[in-house]
């Protein structure tokens, strides 16, 4: 278990870590899209392999809701602006494009289908 003070030093290195767009967890470099580095998500994929569905559900909750109490975007990492979404605009932005995509996708299917 960590003390207090540790736990606060953590908390510091990590955002310190974050301002300077550097992955939290090792402080190497990170690409842009992800918050932690190539190597870390390697190990997280390495890890979760041989967790079950929950298991791996219960830790992207844990990890959403760490983002949440630091008040940044859980799929880039940026710090929000509002309490109000768990996502930055750049990323809402993306996902409703998604969202759009895959809409426009179902309707092309559904006029396939009737032909
Ligand atoms: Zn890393
Ligand atoms: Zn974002």
């Amino acid at each position: 278990m960590y003390t207090d003070k540790q736990k606060s030093w953590h908390k510091r290195r990590y955002q310190d870590r974050l301002k300077k767009r550097l992955c939290p967890q090792c402080g190497n470099v990170r690409d842009n899209e992800w918050i932690t580095c190539s190597i870390c998500r390697e190990k997280c994929r390495k890890y979760s392999r041989g967790l079950t569905h929950e298991q791996r559900n219960a830790s992207t909750n844990r990890y959403r809701k760490q983002c949440r109490e630091n008040n940044i975007c859980y799929r880039c990492g940026s710090s929000l602006r509002t309490d109000s979404h768990i996502n930055c605009e750049k990323c809402r932005e993306v996902r409703r494009i998604n969202r759009m995509d895959a809409d426009a996708r179902r309707m092309l299917i559904k006029v396939n289908n009737v032909e």
